[in-house]
């Protein structure tokens, strides 16, 4: 097998959870990630390689074939589309929600609302489905303090415990999708590099099923 494999992993919270599903599929880093600055790893699989990037950017990796494999929150997958990338498993790891949120206590308006969010995209689907005109702002973070500040009167945001929405005053309202990490493979290696990707989708679909049965 001549062929080499590039696997796409998002940094932050998502690797340290995918890290050890990758070594139970018999995946391990040549060296330790975190203690390098580098970003194109070897692995002890000859001819697999691991680069370390922004979440944003692994579905874009992916879909241009820059990397064959790649690990990202559905989160990232719903904003960016998506379009020619295989999604064949959920790791059920990084589960959270894609919520609207607003200001305890103020009722929702039902008119034109102003929606500040790092997920335009999906938040401009979201409203349009609902029959409500919304002017989507983007924002890079922080989401939380543009209801206080008179940018906006809800957000889209990532909730996990609510905790955050709560400490600034807002309420989760409503689910917009269910979040869970997932790895993507990109068309066209799915068939010209079956023979490498198969058994990393097979060791990967093992290691959740061990998960979910302990
Ligand atoms: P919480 O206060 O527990 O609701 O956490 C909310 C914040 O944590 C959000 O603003 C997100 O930025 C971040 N967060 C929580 N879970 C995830 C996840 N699985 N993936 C990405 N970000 C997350």
């Amino acid at each position: 097998m001549s062929k080499q494999l590039i696997l796409a992993l998002s940094k932050g919270r998502i690797l340290d959870e995918t890290l050890p599903l990758l070594a139970e599929a018999g995946i391990t880093p040549a060296e330790d990630l975190r203690a390098s600055r580098k970003l194109l790893f070897d692995t002890n699989m000859p001819g697999v390689k691991l680069v370390v990037i922004r979440a944003t950017d692994v579905p874009t990796y992916v879909q241009l074939g820059a990397a064959d494999v790649g690990i990202a929150g559905k989160d990232v997958l719903l904003e960016h589309g998506a379009e020619g990338l295989y999604e064949p498993i959920d790791l059920e790891i990084a589960r959270c929600r894609l919520m609207t949120a607003g200001v305890q206590g103020v009722e929702p308006a039902r008119a034109r609302l102003r929606v500040a969010t790092k997920f335009v995209n999906v938040a401009r689907r979201y409203y349009a489905a609902q029959g409500i005109q919304a002017e989507v702002i983007k924002l890079y973070g922080a989401m939380e303090l543009a209801p206080m500040m008179n940018l906006a009167d809800e957000i889209v945001d990532i909730v996990d415990t609510g905790n955050t929405l709560r400490a600034n005053g807002m309420e989760p309202r409503e689910l917009i999708a269910p979040i869970s990490t997932r790895l993507v493979v990109n068309q066209a290696a799915m068939t010209m590099k079956h023979e490498r990707i198969k058994p990393l989708l097979e060791g990967m679909r093992a290691a959740v099923a061990r998960r979910r049965a302990a």
